[in-house]
Order: C-alpha cells, then sequence, then structure tokens
C-alpha cells in the first residue's frame, strides 16, 4: 500500500488516521498542531508525543520535511530567495518579500513546469513533477520559521502551473487557512494561473476566498499565441469567460497580470485594446516589467513605456499598479534560482 502523506492531512483526517493505530483523540490535535502551528521540522521535535508513536508515525508514513539548500539576501530590501531540496532530490525555490502591510511568501507548485511560456526560467527544462500538498505548505513553514516573522500573505506564483496541480493547489490552500493550522486568510492568498479554463471554472466553485490571477500578457490571441502556448488551447474569450464566471460565484475582484516586453505588447494601441478587452471587469492591472532571461532574448520596455502605458490604463478608470522589483541584487525571476543551480550541477 502506498504510504499516506502525514503533513498533507486535514484534522479529521489525521484524527481517524491515528484512532485506527488505536491512538487517542487528543495525539491527533497535539501532532498536528507540532505540524501546522509549531512548524516542526522532525518528528524529533515532537516531545509530548510517545517515542513509540513517533517512531510508528516515521516508519508508516511520508513524513515531509524540505531541507534548505540556499538562502540569498537583499541588502536593498530584505527580500529572500529560498532553495529547498524535496525528499526525491528535486529542488525547488520561494520567495519572502517583506512589505508595510506584512510579509509576504511565494511559493512553487511545481517543480519546473509543461506551460512553455516563452519568457518564463521555470519551464525551459519542462515538468519534473507536481509538488505535494504538504511540499507547497513546508515552503511557509520553513521560511516563517527561518525568520521568526508571522507569514501574513501567501502567492502561488512560484514555479509551477497551480491549475494543472489542482487538487494538491485546493488542499494546500485549505490546509494553510485552517484555524488550527497556520490560519491565513484566504483573502490574503492568490493563485495565479496562465488560464486552464476547466480548472478555473472548477475553482470559482470550491467556495473559497482566495484571489484570482489571470497571466493575460496580451490583448489579443495573436499576440498571447507568440508568448504563451496554451493560448493555442484556450482562446482569450473563453478564458475571460471563465474568469467572469469565478467573479461572478466568488465575489473576489480579479488581477490581470501583464509582463511588459519591448516591442511586443507594450505599446498605447495594445494598452488601448487591454482596456477595452478587460475594462468591464473592474479587475485589478499588475504590470511586470518582463524580467529578461539569458536563454531568451526578450527585452524589458523601457521606463517611459511602462508609464505610458500605466498612464492610459488610469485614465481609463482601470485600477493599475506596476510590480515593484524585489530583490534586485539577489536577481531572477520566477525559476532562475531553480534554473541556475541545475545548470551547475550539471556542469
Ligand atoms: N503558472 C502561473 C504562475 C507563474 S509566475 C501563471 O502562469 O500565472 C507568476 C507571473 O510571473 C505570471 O504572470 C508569469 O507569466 C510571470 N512571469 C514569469 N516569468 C517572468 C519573467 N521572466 N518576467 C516577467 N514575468 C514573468
Amino acid at each position: 500500500m502506498e504510504k499516506k502523506d502525514l503533513k498533507s492531512m486535514t484534522l479529521p483526517e489525521l484524527s481517524d488516521e491515528l484512532l485506527a493505530m488505536g491512538e487517542k483523540a487528543f495525539r491527533s490535535k497535539q501532532l498536528y498542531q507540532w505540524m501546522h502551528q509549531k512548524l516542526a521540522a522532525s518528528l524529533d521535535e515532537m516531545t509530548n508525543l510517545p517515542k513509540n508513536l513517533r517512531e510508528r508515525l516515521a516508519g508508516e508514513y511520508i513524513w515531509t520535511a524540505l531541507e534548505t539548500v540556499d538562502v540569498k539576501i537583499s541588502a536593498v530590501d530584505g527580500t529572500r530567495k529560498y532553495l529547498f531540496r524535496l525528499a526525491d532530490g528535486n529542488v525547488i525555490e520561494s520567495v519572502l518579500m517583506r512589505y508595510k502591510h506584512g510579509n509576504s511568501v511565494c511559493v512553487s507548485s511545481q517543480a519546473g513546469c509543461r506551460m512553455g511560456c516563452r519568457f518564463c526560467a521555470s519551464t525551459l527544462d519542462g515538468l519534473a513533477r507536481n509538488l505535494l500538498p504538504s511540499e507547497i505548505l513546508e515552503q511557509v513553514y520553513r521560511i516563517q520559521r527561518d525568520t521568526g516573522e508571522r507569514v501574513s500573505n501567501v502567492v502561488v506564483m512560484g514555479s509551477g502551473e497551480p491549475m494543472d496541480n489542482y487538487d494538491n493547489v485546493v488542499r494546500f490552500i485549505r490546509l494553510l487557512s485552517a484555524p488550527e493550522g497556520l490560519n491565513i486568510s484566504q483573502r490574503n492568498i492568490t493563485v495565479s494561473t496562465c488560464g486552464l479554463v476547466p480548472q478555473i471554472r472548477r475553482l470559482a466553485e470550491e467556495g473559497l476566498q482566495i484571489t484570482l490571477a489571470l497571466s493575460l500578457h496580451a490583448p489579443n490571441d495573436e499576440v498571447r499565441r507568440q508568448l504563451m502556448p496554451i493560448a493555442n488551447r484556450y482562446p482569450l474569450h473563453e478564458v475571460l469567460d471563465a474568469c467572469a464566471f469565478y467573479w461572478e460565484k466568488t465575489g473576489r475582484r480579479l488581477t490581470f497580470e501583464y509582463s511588459l516586453v519591448k516591442g511586443v505588447n507594450d505599446n498605447l494601441g495594445e494598452a488601448k485594446a487591454l482596456a477595452d478587452l478587460i475594462g468591464g471587469y473592474h479587475g485589478h492591472v499588475n504590470l511586470i516589467p518582463v524580467n529578461p532571461i539569458r536563454e531568451r532574448s526578450f527585452v524589458q520596455s523601457n521606463r517611459d513605456a511602462i508609464e505610458a502605458f500605466r498612464g492610459y490604463l488610469e485614465k481609463r478608470g482601470i485600477n493599475v499598479t506596476v510590480r515593484r522589483e524585489m530583490g534586485r541584487d539577489i536577481g531572477g525571476a520566477c525559476g532562475q534560482l531553480r534554473k541556475s543551480y541545475m545548470d551547475k550541477k550539471e556542469a
């Protein structure tokens, strides 16, 4: 029989499991608290659990604990980039960003990615595998333990396409926001997707209060297809219909991400087309100056073009921000830290 993953279970599931082992009900609460509130890195830490129980748990279940391989700390803004190793040797990265309103962690949902977006480093070597709910949680847990500061916001915007690992990501969200765990408000959790239509519709009906961010990156299918292969599968009108459905079902305001690439999607005609396209959604547009990766020739739009693009959207009454680049001095966009680690290892 395949082993069950301790840290991916809800409290009721864990209780059933421990009852079946002949343990008293309070043991599951203790164990759950060690994992999800005290953020224990090992079973050995759980000193109020009998040693023989800890040994049985270690032998009969999957115990997920991430090993920190590297931490890069920005001298400019305190941003920290973490490289973690999974039990099978795969590595993933996560980022802690410090804002006035609190600490935000960006987590990976997959090791690698198979979506193939042209400007993104996470997808260059394809998908290694999906992450377990516990492996996504552990990124937040290890960072909170490392800094000793409470994490108040989580964005699923690291490597991977969260909607391509749907069940594990939804379970992760429920565990992260559970009152008996870290209790992070769902309103402070954002999931970013390249636009997998059936999964967006399914997510709309989960009864969650998270923010959905759509990676739009273009105001029409033609330009979008140049940047994102997924646009060949789902045309914009279908993706936007699914987003409207999400908004309707959850009442949550949408975020549209738009990475500005010089000469590809950043002129005023494109800003106008974008405003026409999403003006009716009362969403928020997040402009991201593209972070050039070595393997591709995309160039960041210049300051004036970014400002003109932003100014135009504002004039049209659209809520827009330009994403501040965090941790500039420690380098790298989504997946670059992992990629450079893997390249080094190969060499
Ligand atoms: N798979 C999810 C999460 C990706 S990362 C998605 O597609 O939404 C979060 C955002 O960063 C996405 O909008 C992604 O398209 C964008 N992104 C990835 N690499 C980038 C780069 N080098 N420069 C700018 N934006 C990038």
